[in-house]
């Protein structure tokens, strides 16, 4: 992984599936992953299934990140990811890795501890 394509919050961008439907302009993969990620309160199609990736300054931008707090906070602080962050640990980022799981949670500690 390129520095560029991994997220502040430590995400891999490069192999994100809306950013690969988006680069191979794979209509299958866009459907699947609509399907995968949609809930109740977070309704997708197809369509929405495009990203340059967190840290490109351009669109399309899948509409999660588009969003992300923690994406705008990052950047504000010219930090390279969460991990380089010294307010790691805010409400923002717990915030978000409360619900993408423990393993985000590691990614980042084991950066923080190469650091
Ligand atoms: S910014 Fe885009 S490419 Fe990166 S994780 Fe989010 S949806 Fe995937
Ligand atoms: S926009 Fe937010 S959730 Fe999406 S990859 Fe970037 S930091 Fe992570």
């Amino acid at each position: 992984m390129t520095e560029d394509m991994m997220a502040y919050c430590g995400l891999d961008c490069a192999n994100c599936p809306a950013h690969l439907a988006w680069k191979q302009d794979d209509d299958e993969l866009r459907a699947k992953q609509a399907a995968e990620w949609a809930s109740p309160g977070f309704p997708l199609t197809a369509k929405d299934i495009n990203c340059v990736g967190c840290k490109v300054d351009a669109v399309p931008k899948f509409k999660f990140c588009s969003d992300c707090g923690v994406r705008a906070y990052a950047s504000s602080r010219g930090v390279m990811t969460c991990a380089h962050c010294e307010d790691y640990g805010c409400d923002t980022l717990e915030g978000w890795l409360q619900q993408a799981g423990v393993e985000l949670r590691e990614k980042l500690e084991k950066m923080r501890s190469a650091l």
